[in-house]
C-alpha cells in the first residue's frame, strides 16, 4: 500500500449492494455503492460494478462517481459524474477515466453534468477521482470479494 503523504484522508461508507448476471458470459455481476467522506463533509458517492470470477483483464470494473457536496443545501447542480475503469492488461492493473455520459449514473438525477474522458484527463477533478478510487478500493471490503 502506498502512503501518499496524507493525501487520502477519505473515509468510505459502504451502503447497499445488488447482483445480476453478465449478458456475455453468464457470470454473476456485482454492484455495490456508498459514500465517501472527509472529516468535514461528504464529497462523493460511488457505484462499483464488476463481474465475479471473471478477472479485470476480461471484465474491467466500473467505478461511477458522483463528485461534489451532498446533504442539506447541496443540489445536483453542484455535482459532476466521473467514471473510471479498473482494468488489467499485459502491463498489469491500471485505472483510467472513461466517458461518464455513457454510464447509467450520468443519466440519474444525482448530478447535472457528466464529464467525458477528454475534459477530465489531467485536471484536478481527475486527481480527486483517482484519490476516491484508492479509498474505495482499499476500504470497501466487498469489492472483488
Ligand atoms: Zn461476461
Amino acid at each position: 500500500m502506498q502512503d501518499t503523504a496524507g493525501k487520502n484522508d477519505y473515509e468510505v461508507e459502504p451502503l447497499d449492494q445488488n447482483s445480476g448476471v453478465c449478458s456475455c458470459c453468464g457470470s454473476e455481476t456485482r454492484l455495490v455503492w456508498g459514500f465517501v467522506h472527509t472529516p468535514e463533509s461528504t464529497i462523493a458517492s460511488f457505484h462499483v460494478q464488476w463481474t465475479a470470477g471473471a478477472g479485470l483483464d476480461r471484465h474491467p470494473a466500473n467505478y461511477d462517481l458522483i463528485i461534489g457536496p451532498w446533504g442539506e443545501g447541496a443540489s445536483p447542480a453542484d455535482r459532476v459524474a466521473v467514471s473510471l475503469l479498473h482494468f488489467e492488461n499485459e502491463d498489469g492493473p491500471g485505472v483510467m477515466v472513461i466517458d461518464a455520459d455513457a454510464r447509467a449514473s450520468a443519466n440519474s438525477d444525482l448530478a447535472d453534468s457528466a464529464f467525458d474522458r477528454e475534459s477530465v484527463a489531467g485536471t484536478e477533478v481527475a486527481a480527486t477521482a483517482f484519490a476516491i478510487f484508492d479509498a474505495v478500493y482499499l476500504q470497501d471490503p466487498r469489492i472483488y470479494g
